[in-house]
């Protein structure tokens, strides 16, 4: 059987990543799936079924981020449960202890084919974010998204340079 395809989204908070993901998803819906790893655990606040589901939401309002672990178990719990052949990934890798933990534990069940990197400056990033209406915490509170930002410019940018280095 042929591994299920991964294209990572990555991009600063509120590019847009978000908004390809349901383009494409909606153009192909027999091909691509796509996951949000913020959608996830946003989800699983809401519902307060899994244990620890305030500790998620307390880090998530402060724009912290998650353990990788935690993420990657949520995260391969959908890939493994989808059948489409691509599968967009928005929201992970956001660090390198995301990525390592994800070539330790992902690599033999997928392909990573491609990766997509969503430039924008933090000026348009925090407008698309004033506009957008989705009632999510940490949207309602301009040092919260600086911090976001923040996180984004020392955190994930520098994966960029890895994946390029990869091909
Ligand atoms: P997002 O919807 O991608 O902006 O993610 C919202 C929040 O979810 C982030 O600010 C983090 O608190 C958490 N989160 C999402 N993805 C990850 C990840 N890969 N690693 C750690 N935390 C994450």
């Amino acid at each position: 059987m042929t591994k299920p395809e991964i294209i990572f989204i990555i991009g600063g908070p509120g590019v847009g990543k978000g908004s390809i993901c349901g383009y494409l998803k909606s153009d192909y819906p027999k091909i691509i799936s796509a996951f949000s790893t913020g959608d996830i655990l946003r989800t699983i606040v809401k519902e307060k079924k899994i244990e620890g589901w305030d500790i998620l939401e307390e880090d998530m309002k402060k724009g912290k981020l998650i353990s990788s672990e935690r993420v990657l178990f949520y995260l391969k719990e959908a890939i493994l449960s989808c059948n489409n052949k691509v599968i967009l990934v928005d929201g992970y890798p956001r660090n390198f202890e995301n990525l390592e933990l994800w070539d330790k534990t992902m690599k033999n069940i997928v392909e990573i084919k491609a990766v997509f990197f969503f430039d924008g400056t933090h000026d348009i990033m925090m407008k698309r974010i004033h506009k957008r209406k989705d009632g999510r915490e940490d949207d309602k509170n301009d040092d919260i998204i600086k911090k976001r930002i923040e996180v984004f410019e020392k955190e994930t940018k520098p994966l960029i340079d890895i994946f390029k280095k990869r091909g």
